[in-house]
């Protein structure tokens, strides 16, 4: 399995630290609103990676953290905390805010069948663990106490920003024109392990004590620490979105590395951005769809789901709502030819075992989805064209349910027709038969009443579901 490492600009063989096990973490949702569905692209990618690292016969350790806390509206230490910037919108309590957006995000994961990470962690339950790896941090002289803040001082750490490329200095000037600061911060560049609850945070709701003053942690903290916690100093793959590079992940990096003198994953993969009709999403723009939304237009959600691996997760992808309904129409072809298991006709004859090895092969090359599709089309296309023999059915209906542990797609969950639809059609082919074309048509609209079409080939009538 060949990943694209950030880090190092390659695409990498993965090689889990522990032979048959792979460490995973995945930076999980800011739960301060609903989840979008771009939100929703990355947690596919991650669930696609995890689907396919277990085909692979890995076992997957997946822990995702939940960010009910510290992160700021800027990821730069600037501006209000999300959540509780939201509170006070909507009238609520901070904690009130979280477990709605935490619910709400997990349900949405779950309705497109990205499955659920072996450990959630909130921000909020390891705040002692945030503490103690701050303490661990002023111990090795990386984290010095501020007037507003307890900063992570990065010009002790020779590689600081190695997963950007960009220079220490460069990184500098780029966040002295932002909006600033403390002025008994050191660096421009470093940034906020912990944060007091005194001047802009000074009625911040969610506080705690600690050793230099009562506040709250910063957000990039919790990643870093949830992981030492969990799995130590190194793991195997860590994900987020490419908005995390520049700064989320480079701090993640420059604190758990100046804590362990260990990488802190060996593969650092980046999910792509998805554009609205051609835009960046935006509040503003009022293009942030949800998958409510996509539902509500009378979408499946697995056809979003379906959209999202058409594309590549290195690419940028572009949402509309005619490649919605495209990959909506696709979906139906597909679930139409998997239907064709309960139907055997014919003699035709498939080769299902060189097709799993044909998608397993482009999902192995950096998860290579639009290749993998084409070659699921291509199997399904033939099936629907030639009919499945009653010998290959059985190995049909195998393949499908292969292939639903490795997509998500519910394309095994179709059942078969009842023994009086079954009756139905017979009884329309013998009335075909004896050319009485009135029994036919009415029996074909019976049919059609019950969402069964019928399509009549040489093969006999073939059913789909409309
Ligand atoms: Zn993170």
């Amino acid at each position: 399995l060949k990943l694209f490492n950030t880090l190092s600009k390659k695409t990498e063989e993965i090689k889990p630290i522990k032979n048959d096990s792979v460490s995973l973490y995945t930076c999980g949702p800011t739960v301060y609103h609903y989840m979008h569905i771009g939100n929703l692209r990355k947690a596919i990618f991650d669930d696609l990676l995890k689907r396919v690292l277990s085909a692979e016969g890995l076992r997957v350790k997946h822990v995702m953290n939940i960010t009910d806390v510290g992160h700021l509206a800027s990821d730069a230490d600037e501006g209000e905390d999300k959540l509780e910037k939201e509170a006070r919108i909507e009238k609520k309590s901070v904690w009130e805010i979280a477990e709605y957006y935490t619910e709400h995000a997990l349900a949405d994961y779950a309705s497109v069948n990205v499955l659920e990470a072996d450990k959630i962690i909130k921000a909020t339950d390891c705040i002692n663990k945030e503490i103690d790896f701050i303490k661990k941090l002023e111990e090795k002289g990386y984290a010095y106490k501020g007037d507003l803040a307890v900063y992570f001082d990065s010009t002790k750490l020779k590689d600081y920003g190695k997963l950007t490329g960009q220079n220490l200095a460069d990184k500098n000037v780029a966040v002295r024109e932002d909006i600033v600061i403390d002025k008994s911060k050191k660096n421009p560049i470093d940034f906020a392990l912990w944060i007091f609850t005194k001047a802009k945070h000074k009625n911040h709701a969610m506080r705690w004590q600690s050793p230099w003053g009562e506040g709250f942690p910063g957000w990039h903290l919790e990643c870093s620490s949830i992981i030492y916690d969990q799995f130590g100093d190194t793991i195997d793959v860590h994900t987020g979105g490419v908005d995390h590079i520049g700064t989320h992940h480079t701090n993640e990096i420059a604190q758990s590395e100046a804590l362990t003198g260990k990488p802190l994953a060996n593969i650092w993969m980046h999910t792509e951005f998805l554009l609205v009709d051609g835009h960046k999403m935006a509040k503003s723009l009022g293009n942030t769809y949800r998958i409510v939304d996509v539902e509500a237009r009378g979408f499946d959600r697995l056809a979003y789901r379906l959209l999202v691996l058409q594309s590549h997760y290195r690419s940028q992808q572009n949402f509309t709502w005619q490649a919605l309904k495209d990959a909506q129409a696709l979906l139906k072809n597909l679930q139409a030819a998997a239907d064709i298991r309960f139907q055997p006709s014919g003699s035709s004859e498939h080769d299902f075992k060189a097709a799993q090895d044909t998608i397993l092969a482009a999902l192995t090359n950096d998860l290579n989805t639009p290749e993998a599709l084409a070659s699921i089309n291509r199997v399904f296309d033939q099936v629907a064209d030639e009919g499945v023999s009653k010998k290959d059915s059985k190995v049909f209906a195998g393949f499908i349910i292969w292939l639903d542990d490795l997509l998500g797609l519910e394309l095994s969950l179709s059942k078969d027709i009842t023994s009086e639809q079954k009756r139905l059609i017979k009884q329309r082919e013998d009335a075909r038969e004896n050319k009485d074309w009135d029994s036919s048509d009415k029996l074909r609209d019976e049919l059609t009443g019950q969402g069964i079409e019928i399509n009549d080939t040489p093969a006999g009538s073939i059913w789909r579901r409309s």
